[in-house]
């Protein structure tokens, strides 16, 4: 208890003048009731960045005492009237700070105080030396407490809890407290809430909803955090909020005692005032390790304050000691003295710093626990009376007070990183950087569009020049076309003026002939010509048209946009419209150059007097014409040089089977020019026929391809090519598929070429060439039988070839393959081409003893026999006489037989 007591009337040390432990005297003298404990956080709340604080996880903390104020009620009437002769059984010295406690008339003891107030003291001074320091520290992220302690009737709901509506000057410091929050904290960023609650028989009971009578406490069990999720949180937004919160709190408060037939002395009210702000905390500075004088610095991070001020109106402390001697039932004496006795033994056992604080012996200790000996700025106000007659309650009021000066709390703020702030800015910053996003997608799209259009407007023109250039070379080809043509007229007329007495030029100048034909023929490409013209200028006028609607076309919206689609369409059609016409011209001008070659050739026939066939020689499928007119350039060789090669072999691959067939017979003529055909395989002219005779579609192609090849055949380099791309199989298979005596003529034009080469016997003969050229032969047209005995007597001679320089051996294959019975059979055919070709192989067969059994049986020694006698041609008898006297099998039965020859 209080010690170093000073009695009036003794002397008075200056330096001892407090009843407290000297270790703590110091602790005393030197705070100031006002002073903000934590200087760090000394700053305006809000919108200021924080210097690094120690945040609710922190350890570290500022050292805070409990910081107690007296106050006097003044007398009332009751004791003006009753106490009338006796002095106040206290004395106040508030410049000193100092409490005189009478003891009786001679006797007192002096106490020192944080604060002293007198029965003078006004409400709003009340509130600033006892709560605004607290309130101030709330502000600024510390939990804060207000505690009245003292007898029933000293003044603590008085001093605590006056609302002064009438007269605002009696405001208490619940009013005056909440004032000073609301004009602190900004709307925006902060929130304040409230909880008013009564504590009564170790029942939470909440004010501000009657209903809600027991509100269980909540401790985190890591921090020690202790909340009443059960209570009823209102949030305050201006002072008649809260005015009207304290009324609503006050009438349940008197509604709940009257029921439970209590009075509000016998309970404790507690104000539970939640403060939160968002702050923004300082920037992290972190030095670097290599250079001391640089700092990386990362930006401000949002933090959150959670505060909380808690305001305690207490139950009056007489209870402590008298209720049982008030005649209340002495269990309900304890219920209601338990907390506030807890209470009392907790701050004893802090003051005198007691291992054990039995915090947890009831629910006010509970609540309060961070109010003594925790974290939060606490201010007790006790309350006293100036009666004698209650110097006892004084006196032990004052030894509360007393002790609690000696507890010391540890002030830590309560602040942790504003996560929810931290994601709304990101929030807010996505959404930036998204609409960022799409300004420039936006931004993008219309440059797409500007450079889509600006392309359109170039194709155009691109489209426009090579318009005018296409008809300028138009026009040029016509021109040209017109002047060979008109020249080709003239050298006819010339020619046929030149020959005008010959018979057959009569005949053949009647109307009838192959030259009317070439002029009918010239005629009907100037007609197409003319036709393709007119479909140009058609598609010029069209394209014009869709750029003039393309130029009155608006560039904005979907219709523009389906607009340009379909004028892109339209450019589509025009391009492959004009490809299809510049193929056309091709075609045309190498239909000319067909037709000129015919004419061409006409032209030599009519030259050597009628006296050559106009088409096809005996040894060729296609006349050759070899020579060109004394040097001059023929009027083909000048349209070859203006189509080109490589223009017309790019056809033969065209999609139009038109175009192919015409570009096949184009080349096949050309073929027929020994000059030509080197250029044409180089150019791959040959693997383009063979491609063609692979994909057999059409007979009239492969007639004219088949044609091509063979004249292609008739060199030897190039018929070592056509069996190494697999030639006679393609030939083979389009004889097997031709119907047409024509076609068949080719193919067998063909292989008789192949047949004549001595490097291809064996393969030509493996890969079913002699069979193909035999199966031809069922056609029985004498074109075709021609170039199958033209075939087998290139193959015999081949074959006989080599068994006489020894590199071949045994029976002919010829016989193998089942050629001899066609060759006898045909042997006196009564075309001549055909029988000299056979009369020719059946000598080489009959050169070779391995042969003879053979054609005796097969018939042929008759036919060898007729050969050596009736033959036209001498030498060919006079080979068939020797050939049959040289073999011994031969002249043996040639005498069996009685023959001689
Ligand atoms: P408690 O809450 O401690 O029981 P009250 O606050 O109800 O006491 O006060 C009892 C009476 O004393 C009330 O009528 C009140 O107006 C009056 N009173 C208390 N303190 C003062 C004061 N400082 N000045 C004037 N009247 C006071
Ligand atoms: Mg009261």
């Amino acid at each position: 208890m209080a010690c170093n007591v000073y009695r009036n009337g003794t002397g008075l040390h200056k330096g001892a003048m407090r009843p407290l432990a000297a270790s703590n005297s110091s602790n005393v003298k030197s705070s100031s009731f006002k002073s903000r404990i934590p200087p760090s956080s000394n700053h305006s709340p809000g919108s200021a960045p924080l210097r690094r604080s120690k945040s609710a996880g922190g350890s570290d903390g500022v050292p805070g005492r409990v910081r107690v104020a007296v106050r006097l009620r003044p007398r009332n009437a009751e004791e003006s009237v009753a106490d009338a002769d006796f002095a106040d059984c206290v004395e106040l010295q508030p410049e000193l700070k100092r409490l005189k406690l009478r003891k009786n008339n001679w006797d007192s003891e002096t106490y020192e105080f944080d604060e002293v107030l007198t029965e003078f003291a006004s409400q709003k001074r009340v509130y600033e030396v006892v709560a605004k320091p607290v309130v101030e520290s709330v502000l600024d992220g510390y939990n804060g407490t207000v505690m009245a302690y003292g007898q029933t009737g000293t003044g603590k709901t008085f001093t605590l809890g006056r609302l002064g509506e009438e007269d605002t000057s009696a405001r208490g410091i619940m009013v005056r407290s909440m004032e000073e929050i609301l004009a602190n904290v900004s709307p925006e960023t902060d929130s304040v809430s409230v909880s008013y609650l009564q504590l009564y028989m170790e029942t939470i009971q909440d004010l501000l909803d009657p209903a809600n009578d027991n509100i269980s406490i909540v401790e985190d069990p890591k921090t020690g955090d202790v909340s009443l999720p059960g209570a009823t949180h209102v949030e305050i937004r201006d002072e008649q909020d809260f005015m009207e919160l304290l009324r609503t709190g006050e009438a349940h408060r008197i509604a709940a005692n009257t029921k439970l037939n209590t009075e509000s002395s016998r309970s404790h009210a507690i104000l539970m005032v939640h403060v939160k702000r968002s702050v923004l905390g300082a920037e992290d500075v972190i030095p670097s390790e290599t250079d001391k004088s640089s700092h990386f610095a990362k930006p401000p991070k949002p933090l959150v304050r959670k505060s909380k001020l808690v305001l305690v109106d207490l139950a009056g402390s007489e209870r402590v000691h008298k209720s049982g001697s008030e005649g209340h039932m002495l269990e309900e004496a304890k219920s209601i003295n338990l907390s506030l006795s807890a209470l009392g033994k907790c701050i004893n056992a802090l003051a005198e710093n007691s291992a054990h604080v039995p915090v947890r012996d009831s629910k006010l200790t509970r609540l309060l626990r961070d109010s003594f000996g925790g974290t939060a700025r606490t201010s007790l106000i006790v309350t006293i009376g100036p009666s004698p007659r209650h110097r006892g309650e004084t006196t032990s009021t004052i030894l509360f007070g007393q002790r609690a000066m000696k507890v010391e709390n540890m002030l830590r703020i309560k602040e942790e990183f504003d996560y929810k702030s931290l994601s709304r800015k990101l929030e807010i910053q996505l959404d930036k950087l998204i609409a960022e996003n799409e300004r420039q997608q936006k931004v993008f799209d219309d440059e797409v569009e500007r450079i889509n259009l600006e392309a359109l407007n170039r194709v155009s023109e691109v489209e426009r020049n090579f318009a005018d250039a296409l008809e300028k070379e138009r026009l040029k080809c016509q021109m040209e076309y017109m002047e060979s043509v008109k020249k080709l007229e003239e050298k006819m007329i010339e020619n046929q003026q030149k020959h005008g007495c010959d018979g057959f030029m009569k005949d053949k100048c009647n109307g009838e002939g192959p030259v009317s034909s070439i002029v009918e023929d010239v005629a009907e490409v100037k007609k197409l010509l003319l036709k393709e013209i007119h479909m140009r200028k058609e598609a010029e006028d069209k394209v014009n048209k869709l750029r003039s609607q393309l130029g009155q076309c608006p560039d904005s919206g979907e219709g523009g946009g389906s607009e340009i689609l379909k004028l892109q369409k339209a450019l589509a059609d025009e391009v492959r419209q004009k490809k299809k016409l510049e193929e056309e011209m091709i075609i045309l001008r190498s239909q000319m150059l067909q037709l000129t070659f015919e004419a061409d050739q006409m032209r030599r026939c009519l030259g050597r007097n009628g006296s050559a066939n106009a088409y096809g020689g005996l040894d060729s499928p296609m006349s050759q014409v070899r020579d060109s007119l004394n040097g001059h350039k023929t009027p083909v060789a000048a349209l070859f040089e203006q189509v080109g090669l490589q223009k017309i072999l790019a056809l033969l691959e065209s999609e139009d089977a038109n175009v192919r067939i015409h570009a096949v017979k184009v080349v096949a003529n050309l073929a027929a020019e020994e000059a030509n055909q080197e250029r044409i395989v180089e150019a791959g002219g040959l693997t383009s026929l063979l491609m063609l005779l692979r994909s057999y579609e059409d007979e009239n192609i492969g007639r004219v391809v088949a044609g091509a090849i063979a004249n292609l055949a008739m060199n030897e380099t190039n018929q070592e090519l056509i069996m190494i791309q697999g030639g006679i199989n393609l030939l083979s298979v389009t004889a097997s598929r031709a119907e047409d005596p024509q076609s068949l003529r080719m193919v067998a034009g063909a292989i008789a070429n192949l047949c004549g080469n001595d490097k291809l016997q064996t393969k030509l003969r493996s890969e079913g060439g002699i069979k193909a050229l035999l199966g031809m032969a069922r056609c029985g047209h004498p074109d075709v039988l021609s170039q199958v005995a033209r075939g087998i007597a290139n193959f015999a001679k081949c074959e006989s070839r080599a068994s006489t320089n020894g590199i071949k051996s045994g029976r002919s294959v010829l016989i193998n393959d089942g050629a001899l019975p066609w060759i006898v059979q045909n042997a006196n055919n009564d075309s001549s081409p055909i029988r000299r070709h056979i009369e020719l192989a059946l000598c080489h067969l009959a050169q070779h003893e391995v042969n003879a059994k053979d054609m005796i049986s097969g018939g042929a020694l008759w036919e060898l026999v007729r050969i050596s006698r009736d033959c036209s041609r001498e030498d060919i008898r006079s080979l068939a006489r020797r050939t049959l006297n040289l073999s011994p099998i031969f002249r043996a039965e040639m005498r069996r037989l009685r023959i001689e020859v």
